[in-house]
Parts: structure tokens; sequence; C-alpha cells
């Protein structure tokens, strides 16, 4: 097993407007989780909105 040592955790991107999870991604948490604020599209609203991390 060559695996690195990293804190690396799957998160789901989450609609701020509609609570809808609609990405999953993967982000370091070796310094807690990071707060991240992306312009994803949104299917449900079928527009951009913010989407926040959210750990599982
Ligand atoms: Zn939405």
């Amino acid at each position: 097993m060559a695996k690195k040592k990293s804190k690396r955790e799957n998160v789901w991107l989450e609609c701020s407007q509609c609570k809808d999870r609609n990405y999953r991604t993967s982000v370091n948490v070796a310094e807690g989780t990071p707060k991240l604020k992306l312009k994803k599209f949104c299917r449900r609203e079928r527009k951009h909105t913010v989407h926040k991390i959210r750990r599982k």
C-alpha cells in the first residue's frame, strides 16, 4: 500500500437556497473543514447559486 498520509474527506456541496446536495468533492480537513462557498449550478432551481461544504 503506497498511500500518502492525507486528511482528505469526501464532502457534499450543498445549495444554500434549497439545501439540495448537488455535488460531491473531496477537501483537505487537516486543519478543520474549509469554509468554501462556490457558485454552482443547481438543477432544482435551474440557476447558479452559492453552494457550501457539508460534511457527512
Ligand atoms: Zn438549489
